[in-house]
């Protein structure tokens, strides 16, 4: 299969400008003359779908949630990313690019990375245009801290709730485009299949969740951002009710799936405290700004914090990595937390957590400083834990949070079925194997405000489109599927709930193709995952009916995908015989212990193309060059 990432080349600083120049427009008359589907609410889609429709677009946008700014983006709690240089700290489009591709382990694309780096300037003023509560310093600019793997300050925030607030903007923007017919919106209606005809992306088929009723809906393009797959874990700091089904079935229908093992843990999480937790709390990684990570320096160490003097303290992190400190990017402050709880030095009762401390920061600033800067972070902690952060230092342990992998796309943002876009955590994305903090929601919208605006007309210019409508042979085939896979699933009559296979294939998802990974685990895991999924279509037991609100069949056919792509995600880990990132191999370590990357082999992207339930997917590699941030081992120290 042509894989065509479609990457400009010559001087990077002008690629995006002249790729834009030379993509076809489409005339304001013409605008209206298409439709476009956008699945998903959150920072990418809300931004996609507003933009679209304020060019004349007319646009069906969907989610399955009550209300469009119900989205999982609501939570995202330190910040976004923007190369300002408000600070005049030596930051720059350059450096956010540089800082991008090193923190990704070098398996991004360098000319996608520069492009979020340009457009990270539009983004901030964007959303400043659009009332965004930015936290601003005395002087009234717009105020900045640091996030991991950066030695600047450019990230720009709302207190802990900047996800909330950029997706009031963009939910407004979008309500203004609903308000005047532009955009027509679908709440409670799950994508459940894409419809493909002539091999162009031409709809999808929705169940509407609150009476059952399955629906096709035709247009001349598909986007899909429809976030990523953490929940695959069962445990993860995603919304509960994020999943992977709208790509998962594009994937079904051909859509490439890119680098799935590129998981991100991230350290800073409140630690499981039971078996039958269902949920992961973030803490936000902003926090590192001002807490400080540590453990007992000696094992078994079971004093309480105060207790313990400053010369049995290790702070594991400023030790190891003095240049970075507690900023040091997330798969690196994972990794160490856990090399130091297996150490047997890990803290609470579980012993699987490190304490992040800001009794120096808090003598330091003083209470109403830490307050004002984490005020709501620090609530929730207590309010979960029952501790008061002030008072004694966070008990924190890494948890699965983000997916860098996704459908492939190439510089335009369309997969490899014409017509059929995907933009923010639902693409292979431009973070390679690890992503740095505040950068999910800097690529969102760039994706949604900016870049998708100018490369889908360019598709819409260009492509002759037949007229076509839901009697048509593939409508059909589609519609059929999707009802036949509620049967089944109402139909199994089983013995064990949804959650119960859920929670069993997370766990075995997260010792064996976790936070770190060994061939003999993934052999294993791969082994059992055929087994537990045919178990599932037998013994699932689906309450309640298909022609009501019925949340059971709704995670039951997630739950169904998962099976499915997480050993899409074991095999990814198999193939990929080397350290990167978030994918960290046991057998590919540095003797201090870091990733060890294998750039003559592995320097691509791994796009899957699916064969068929149990049948082994096609491995098609997208081959990674470098012309500026030259690929060395990645270095915090
Ligand atoms: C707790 C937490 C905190 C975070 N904090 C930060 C941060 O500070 N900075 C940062 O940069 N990143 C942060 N992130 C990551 C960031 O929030 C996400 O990567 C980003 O918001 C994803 O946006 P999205 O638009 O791609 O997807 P989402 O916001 O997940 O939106 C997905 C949309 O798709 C819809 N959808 C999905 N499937 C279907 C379907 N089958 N049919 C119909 N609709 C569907 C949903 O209804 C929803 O509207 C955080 C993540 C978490 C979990």
């Amino acid at each position: 299969m042509p894989l065509d990432s479609k990457s400009p080349t010559g001087p990077i600083e002008t690629r995006w400008d002249r790729h834009r120049f030379n993509l076809k427009l489409v005339n304001p008359a013409n605008k209206r003359k298409h439709t476009i589907i956008v699945v998903g609410t959150g920072l990418a889609g809300g931004s996609a779908a507003a933009s679209l429709a304020e060019l004349g677009y007319n646009v069906h946008c969907f989610c399955f949630q009550d209300s469009p700014r119900r989205a999982h983006s609501i939570a995202a709690q330190g910040g976004i990313n923007a190369a300002k240089n408000y600070h005049n700290d030596g930051d720059s489009v350059y450096r956010l690019f540089y800082d991008t591709v090193k923190g990704g382990d070098f398996r991004a694309r360098e000319s996608n990375v520069y492009r979020l780096a340009q457009i990270s300037l539009n983004i901030i003023d964007q959303c400043v245009a659009q009332g965004v509560p930015f936290a601003r310093e005395y002087s009234g600019y717009l105020d900045n801290r640091s996030f991991g793997g950066a030695q600047v300050s450019r990230t720009f925030y709302a207190r802990g709730q900047t996800g909330q607030q950029l997706l009031l903007g963009a939910y407004q923007a979008l309500e203004r485009q609903i308000g005047s017919g532009q955009v027509k919106m679908f709440p409670r209606s799950e994508m459940l299949d894409l419809i493909v005809i002539d091999g162009r992306a031409r709809g999808i088929v929705t169940r509407d969740l609150m009476t059952g009723k399955v629906e096709s809906h035709l247009a001349d393009t598909v986007v899909l951002g429809t976030g990523g797959y953490g929940n695959v874990y069962y445990l993860s700091t995603n919304a509960k009710g994020c999943n992977a089904t709208a790509i998962w079935r594009a994937h079904k229908r051909g859509a490439l799936f890119a680098n799935p093992c590129f998981t991100q843990i991230h350290p800073t999480c409140i630690p499981v405290s039971g078996e039958y937790q269902s949920k992961l709390t973030l803490m936000s990684e902003s926090l590192r700004n001002d807490g400080r990570v540590w453990v007992p320096l000696n094992k078994g160490d079971k004093r309480t914090a105060s207790q313990i003097p400053e010369t049995e303290r290790d702070y594991f992190l400023e030790r190891k990595y003095p240049s970075f400190g507690n900023l040091v990017p997330r798969d690196v402050a994972s990794r160490n937390a856990k090399q130091v709880c297996d150490e047997g030095r890990g803290v609470g009762e579980s012993g699987l957590a490190v304490y992040l401390d800001f009794r120096d920061a808090i003598q330091r600033l003083g209470k109403p400083v830490i307050k004002e800067r984490y005020g709501n972070l620090f609530d929730m902690y207590e309010r979960i834990t029952g501790e008061d952060p002030y008072n004694a230092p966070m008990r924190i342990y890494p948890a699965i949070h983000y997916t860098m992998g996704g459908l492939w796309v190439d510089y335009n943002l369309m997969s490899n079925i014409p017509g059929l876009y995907v933009i923010g955590e639902a693409n292979f994305s431009d973070h390679g194997a690890n992503r740095l903090g505040a950068s999910a929601l800097m690529q969102g919208l760039a994706d949604g405000y900016f870049v998708l605006p100018n490369t889908i007309n360019d598709y819409l210019a260009s492509t002759k489109l037949d007229k076509v409508d839901v009697s048509h042979a593939a409508v059909r085939e589609a519609e059929a599927g999707v009802a036949a896979i509620t049967k089944r699933l109402l139909e199994a009559k089983g013995t064990r709930s949804v959650d119960s296979y859920h929670r069993e294939l997370g766990k075995l998802m997260w010792e064996y193709c976790g936070m770190s990974r060994n061939a003999q685990g993934l052999q294993h895991a791969l082994a059992q995952i055929p087994g537990l999924r045919e178990q599932f279509w037998r013994d699932v037991k689906v309450l309640g009916t298909g022609e009501e609100l019925n949340q059971s069949l709704e995670k039951a056919g997630r739950v169904a995908d998962f099976f499915e792509l997480a050993e899409l995600m074991c095999l990814d880990a198999l193939e990929r015989n080397e350290s990167c990132g978030g994918h960290f191999r046991e057998e590919y370590q540095t003797p201090e212990g870091e990733a060890q990357r294998d750039d003559d082999n592995f320097s691509y992207s791994a796009c899957w193309e699916f064969r068929g339930v149990g049948t082994p997917p096609e491995l098609h590699k997208e081959p990674l060059t470098f012309d500026y941030v030259h690929p060395s081992q990645r270095s915090y120290k």
